[in-house]
């Protein structure tokens, strides 16, 4: 998490309070003492809706694995899939609210691997879509391509 004023990734919590449905932490930037506040509920309490109607919380260890099966053996370190993540992550809480639809989820880890593996991203998509059959696994290649 970086400060929202300067971008610095050091920070003091100065403060914490567990409300009902979140965890709110008052936080300092180090470098330019400025104070921002961080919830911490969103992403714990996110329900994710599947395509069957089905509701599980949402795991952000399910979705890392998810991402790293993807990329496998492809020059992506753990460190980049560690900050897409991330970057999932803050983009649901961004959203602020308490469920969301797995196909929401998917197409923003399409996004970030369209920019940074082709393999990897038509890996994700032939399991995150059910491409089961060649020629959509083609179609979407030629898409990607034509981008
Ligand atoms: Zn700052």
């Amino acid at each position: 998490m970086e400060c929202p004023h300067c971008g610095h990734a050091q920070h003091k919590v100065i403060d914490t309070r567990d409300a009902s449905d979140a965890i709110r932490r008052r936080r300092q930037c180090e470098k330019c003492n400025q104070r921002f506040t961080t919830y911490e509920h969103v992403a714990a309490n996110l329900l994710v809706t599947k395509s069957d109607g089905r509701r599980e919380p949402f795991d952000r260890q399910k979705l890392q694995s998810g991402i790293q099966v993807a990329a496998a053996k492809r020059p992506i370190s753990s460190d980049t899939i560690e900050h897409v993540v991330s970057q999932i992550v803050e983009a649901l809480q961004g959203m602020g609210r308490s469920e969301v639809a797995s196909t929401v989820i998917g197409n923003m880890v399409l996004d970030h691997l369209a920019h940074l593996d082709q393999v990897a991203y038509i890996r994700f998509a032939s399991v995150y879509l059910n491409m089961n059959d060649v020629a959509e696994v083609r179609t979407e290649i030629d898409r990607l391509m034509g981008r």
